[in-house]
């Protein structure tokens, strides 16, 4: 029987939809997270805990593990630990993508400067410092402009400016998450440093690609029909197939593919974020991990297959019956929070189940949850998923389940 490591922070949300996978392939799973498992001691051969902001460490760490308990592939679920897999993957002498690349994956600076030398369109970006007067910085950047941190994710501190007065508010707000200690000891220098990007204006897509041996193979486009004009960039609803034309939409995928060839990405998935104007396709970035959250719900290959049964595949190289996404349209809502306070009561929810075309509503904050809007925030409410014949009818359903829920913050 095969056996992977999947390495789970444990603060991520897809623990459960990648152990499901792991069971239904039958292979045996290895849970490394950062912090030791209160049940370790009795489970040695299936917990580990690895330091993930050291990945050298981490790769002697799980090559010594391997030795005894022999590991066939390492998946990492989230940005959090793309870079240790690919440390550990090369310890192990597995196919993975290099730690440069998936290092400069989760650098928006490097990033950019890749793209930027590869000729990929990406916006015109300056690196700051927190050091300097943010006065100054606003004296010399163009408008509008996007503020964000170099390391971050979920749109977590990324915040457009208008004009210098608005700037200077912006990076006194992302300063102060910066300084928050586990994410500043997370970014180390990088939470030090901001990036300011030119605001590209246009409709935003995600794609969902899985690199096979540095072949981008397009899994989902996901429009994202709400727009998104800042100043805060809250993520919410995600809907596959794409209504833009098939000639976009081809043009968006060859941006992301020379988007992963510039960082060297090779292997595995990829999640990228891009716009689409007048101009053509602008990435805005690309990592090398699958979507977020529990939107990979919305997704299922062949006769059913899930993304995390098809990652595992791919990372086993074992067969993959069909990266063929199924033909109903597919969509999710990530459930914006309405304002900052604490989660009571959440009402409605049959009623939202109810709704034709629905499939799932999962409120993720618990009861009693201190819920923090972005750009602070890093946590979901919940989500919405549905199913339907065409993106309009999900797009419809989405929203009016959205509707009949009535979160009550105090
Ligand atoms: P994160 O990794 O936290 O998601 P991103 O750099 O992808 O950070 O930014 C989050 C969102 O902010 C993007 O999905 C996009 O909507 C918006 N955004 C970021 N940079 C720009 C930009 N230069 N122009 C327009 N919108 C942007």
């Amino acid at each position: 029987m095969p056996r992977i490591l999947l390495l789970l922070p444990t603060r991520t949300y897809r623990t459960e939809d990648f152990l499901a996978a792991a069971l239904g392939l039958g292979v045996e799973v290895v849970v490394a997270s950062e912090r030791a498992n209160a049940l370790a001691a009795e489970r040695p051969d299936e917990l580990l805990a690895l330091d993930f902001l050291d990945p050298a460490a981490a790769a002697r760490e799980a090559a010594a593990f391997a030795r005894a308990h022999p590991l066939d592939a390492v998946v990492p679920v989230d940005d959090d630990t793309t870079v240790v897999a690919a440390a550990i993957s090369a310890a192990l002498g597995q196919p993975h993508n290099s730690v440069a690349s998936a290092a400069a994956a989760r650098d928006k600076h490097l990033m950019r400067a890749l793209l930027a030398r590869a000729g990929v369109p990406v916006p015109h970006y300056t690196l700051c410092s927190l050091d300097e007067d943010p006065g100054a910085v606003a004296a010399r950047v163009g408008y509008p402009c996007v503020v964000k941190p170099l390391f971050l994710s979920a749109s977590r501190g990324v915040i457009r400016a208008d004009e210098p007065d608005g700037f200077v508010a912006a990076v006194r707000r992302l300063a102060a998450i910066l300084e928050i200690p586990d994410v500043a000891e997370r970014g180390g220098e990088a939470a030090r440093q901001y990036l300011v990007e030119a605001f590209v204006p246009g409709e935003e897509v995600a794609l969902e690609g899985l690199l096979l041996k540095g072949e981008l193979q397009v899994l989902a486009l996901f429009d994202k029909p709400d727009p998104l004009e800042g100043p805060f960039f809250e993520e919410t609803i995600y809907i596959t197939p794409s209504r833009l034309p098939a000639d976009v939409q081809a043009e968006l995928a060859a941006a992301t593919a020379g988007a992963a060839r510039a960082l060297g990405l090779r292997e595995g998935p990829v999640h990228a974020e891009l716009r689409w104007n007048q101009d053509g396709p602008w990435v805005i970035e690309i990592a090398a991990r699958s979507i977020g959250g529990l939107c990979s719900r919305t997704l299922r290959f062949g006769t059913g297959l899930s993304l995390e049964e098809l990652i595992l595949r791919h990372a086993l190289g074992m067969e993959i019956p069909s990266l063929e996404r199924e033909r109903r349209a597919a969509g999710v809502m990530m459930l914006p929070i309405p304002r900052r306070g604490t989660l009571r009561e959440v009402r409605g929810q049959d009623a939202a189940k109810a709704v034709p075309g629905v499939e799932e509503v999962a409120v993720t904050a618990h009861l009693g949850q201190e819920l923090i809007p972005l750009p602070e925030g890093a946590a979901y409410l919940g989500f919405l998923f549905a199913r339907a014949e065409t993106p309009e009818a999900v797009e419809a359903a989405l929203r009016e389940a959205h509707r009949r829920l009535d979160f009550v913050i105090a």
